[in-house]
C-alpha cells in the first residue's frame, strides 16, 4: 500500500506517493528535493483526494469527424 504526502515546500506543494514502509520516516521530494515527513500509521490526516482516471463508458457514442 502507498500513502500520499504533500511536499511542505511553498513553491512545490506537490503530492507524492510513498510506500507504507516509509511511514514515520522522512522522504525526499522528487520534484524539489525537500524533506517530507511521512506521518506515522494511525496519526495521518484524511488522505487527499487523488484524481483517478475516469473510465470511459463503453456505450458512449463516438464523435464523428466532419
Ligand atoms: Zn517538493
Amino acid at each position: 500500500m502507498v500513502v500520499a504526502v504533500r511536499c511542505p515546500e511553498e513553491r512545490c506543494q506537490k503530492y507524492q506517493l510513498v510506500e507504507d514502509a516509509n511511514r514515520g520516516q522522512v522522504v525526499v521530494c522528487l520534484i524539489c528535493k525537500a524533506s517530507i515527513r511521512v506521518p506515522a500509521a494511525g496519526a495521518s490526516p484524511p488522505p487527499p483526494a487523488i484524481p483517478k482516471a475516469i473510465p470511459i463508458p463503453p456505450n458512449l457514442p463516438r464523435a464523428k469527424p466532419l
